[in-house]
């Protein structure tokens, strides 16, 4: 099979590294790639909003499958315009991508559908968001509708807070704002494959989102993850699939808008069980990262059944040993970063034992690899445990000189030391 991946982060260049190791596969492209995705794929400089350019490509390349690694492509719609010109692509359509691109729609389908999640109010304009604001118990959570970047989010715990919160969104035009109750338990990742009608459980992670040790600093994209979560444990995932996860399938189905892809649901452990705070349509960045290094079974069949209707007739394989990754970003990140900084010492890092290294945003320049952009790298490692697992990855991150670089130094800590 010939493959477009779009995207060029991370996640994407675990993606490629998966579908490389395809027997199936006769030929990978990606656009536009990274300079770690360079050595597995070709390169493209594609620009995904420009649907007609990628339909062209995948015409003139003979393109048998698309696989769209971020959202903000789904969300625009590119897998409707590539089916409509015949192309198959995995990922769900703009109409089944709601469920990550507005959160309105999505409290709207729980609360429609009994499905547990923080209770919620959604305003589309100031005045009634901050007059709820004044009557309601602190804390709460204040979040944008529409695609922020894991960044949009507010736990306000005092009024002054959640009013800056509301201002701040309403500041653009057209805004609207769901506040929730605050809740409370363990957090983890739940990542389930479907084909419209069929929902495969992949496995598990648990991210870290703040951008300093200690859950310090601001909201980023993701700083670490590792996977399996020990708090999803087997009873978990069944209850999250029936409580959660297939009432949401069944309901899209009804609605028309069948939902076909990775299906990521960000769920709270509570004391009354999991309940869902958000849906991403897509795999995480960097969770993408430790369920590749743990797939053993063939992705490109996986997304190619998943596209075709067929994934109730595939067979699905972890390792059981834990993977971890540690987020090596540019110094500044998410804040003002400067790009140029060349990254050596790649090579050592990768030769730990366990250890892979996956690029984010990298460029080669002259012969050598350069920091262009936020999170920049992605080094992880497998192992018998965490613990060692993480060990491994620390290990590997110590062998890599970027001093304009820098990571969190507790990733999987409190878990590896509860065993
Ligand atoms: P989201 O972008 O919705 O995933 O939110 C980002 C982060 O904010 C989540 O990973 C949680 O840590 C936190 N968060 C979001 N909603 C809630 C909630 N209702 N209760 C507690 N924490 C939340």
């Amino acid at each position: 099979m010939r493959v477009l991946l779009i995207g060029g982060g991370g996640r994407e260049h675990a993606l490629a590294g998966a579908l490389a190791a395809s027997p199936r596969l006769s030929k990978l492209s990606a656009a536009p790639g990274n300079a770690g995705i360079a050595n597995v794929a070709e390169c493209v400089p594609l620009d995904s909003s420009d649907h007609r350019a990628v339909i062209d490509f995948c015409r003139k390349e003979a393109i048998d499958l698309v696989v769209v690694g971020p959202e903000g492509p789904l969300v625009a719609g590119l897998v409707d315009r590539l089916k409509e010109a015949k192309i198959c692509a995995f990922g769900p359509s703009a109409a089944a991508a709601q469920l990550e691109g507005s959160k309105v729609f999505t409290k709207a389908l729980c609360a429609e559908e009994n499905i547990p999640t923080a209770g919620y109010e959604a305003f589309s304009d100031r005045e009634s968001a901050l007059a709820y604001v004044e009557k309601h118990a602190m804390p709460v959570v204040v979040k944008a509708d529409g695609l922020a970047a894991g960044k949009g989010v507010t736990i306000a715990t005092t009024p002054a807070e959640a009013r800056k919160a509301v201002e701040a969104i309403f500041a653009e035009d057209g805004a609207q704002v769901v506040i929730e109750e605050h809740l409370v338990g363990e957090e983890a990742s739940f990542f389930v494959l479907c084909d419209g009608k069929t929902a495969r459980p992949l496995t598990t992670a648990q991210d870290f989102k703040r951008a300093y040790d200690g859950d310090e600093g601001p909201n980023t994209g993701g700083m670490g993850a590792y996977s399996p979560a020990p708090v999803m444990d087997v009873a978990t995932q069944a209850r999250t699939m029936r409580e959660i996860v297939e009432p949401t399938l069944a309901a899209m189905a009804k609605r028309d808008m069948p939902f076909c892809g990775v299906l990521y649901a960000g769920l709270m452990i509570t004391a009354d069980g999991p309940k869902l705070i958000e849906y991403n349509v897509r795999f995480g960045d960097p969770e993408c990262q430790v369920l590749m290094m743990r797939l053993e079974s063939d992705l490109l069949a996986l997304l190619d059944a998943a596209v075709a209707g067929r994934l109730d007739r595939t067979s699905l394989a972890w390792r059981k040993e834990p993977a971890l990754t540690v987020v090596m970003a540019a110094k500044g990140y998410p804040g003002v970063y400067e790009k140029g900084s060349t990254i050596r010492g790649l090579e050592e890092a990768a030769a730990v034992e366990g250890a892979t290294v996956f690029h984010a945003g990298t460029r080669h320049v002259d012969g050598e690899i350069v920091a262009a952009g936020g999170r920049v790298l992605n080094v992880g490692a497998i192992g018998a445990d965490l613990s060692q697992a993480r060990k491994r990855a620390y290990e590997a991150v110590g062998r890599i000189d970027w001093p304009e670089g820098f990571c969190r130094s507790d990733i999987g800590e409190a878990a590896s030391r509860r065993g």
